[in-house]
């Protein structure tokens, strides 16, 4: 019995050194492939691209309201167009590149909306909430906060079911449900959502309708 048991140890360890190799030469094809992405991107999209060595990365790396979520992106984009979202996503998926979104950066949880050896697509500038009096509907940038969302929406002297904490985000408080003051008369804030534009990798943006 003493033999196969050692045996077992050689083996386990035989197979734990080849699967570190393993993971180690992929993290480092990861890693290349988001560079290079990151390069190709800056050279398509310019300013909107920020790598690590621009003097915005770090603040915009550690924009996070928690420290748990600051991460390292190989880059990270601020688009502010539907059609730059949809390049970063095209550029990310043909490459294999993994990608994470920010809106508020109000999740304390690792990684949620933040990335170390990929792209952060921070939402920054999609900031707007404007207001269509014969429609009745507001379109609401997804990476506002609230406290922008309320103060817009105070000169028609209207409001929407949104967040509690004026600081938090639009895009991951309505993606989440959302609990509002006013949910107990108008339920959830993902409830009162009529459209989602979602930008795709092929350039073809559909509007996503609740109803
Ligand atoms: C101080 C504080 C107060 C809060 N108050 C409330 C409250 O009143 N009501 C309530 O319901 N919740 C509340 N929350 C919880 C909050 O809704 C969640 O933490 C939510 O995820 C934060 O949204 P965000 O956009 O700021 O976060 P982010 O960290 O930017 O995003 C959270 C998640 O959503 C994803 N996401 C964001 N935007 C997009 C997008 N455009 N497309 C695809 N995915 C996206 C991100 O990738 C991430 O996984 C609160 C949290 C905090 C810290």
């Amino acid at each position: 019995m003493v033999p196969v048991a050692l045996l077992s140890v050689v083996l386990a360890s035989l197979c734990s050194a080849v699967s570190a190799n393993a993971a180690t030469t992929a993290v480092a094809n990861v890693s290349h492939a988001a560079s290079t992405t990151c390069e190709v991107l800056k050279a398509l999209l310019g300013s909107k691209i920020v790598l690590p060595t621009d003097c915005s990365y770090t603040q915009l790396s550690d924009e996070n309201w928690s420290q748990t979520t600051w991460e390292h992106p190989s880059c990270i984009a601020v688009p502010s167009r539907a059609e730059d979202i949809s390049a970063v996503v095209d550029a990310a998926v043909v490459a294999n590149v993994p990608f994470a979104i920010r809106s508020g950066g109000h999740s304390p949880n690792p990684f949620d909306a933040n990335i170390n050896t990929g792209i952060l697509i921070a939402m920054d500038n999609f900031s707007q909430t404007t207001y269509d009096e014969t429609t009745g509907l507001a379109t609401i940038g997804m990476g506002s906060r609230w406290d922008a969302v309320y103060t817009a929406l105070d000169q028609h002297n209207l409001t929407v079911v949104g967040g509690r904490v004026m600081d938090v985000g639009v895009g991951g408080l309505t993606l989440g449900g959302g609990l509002s003051y006013l949910s107990d008369l108008y339920g959830l804030v993902c409830d009162n959502v009529v459209n989602y534009e979602v930008p795709c990798a092929s350039f073809y943006l559909p509007i996503m309708s609740a109803y």
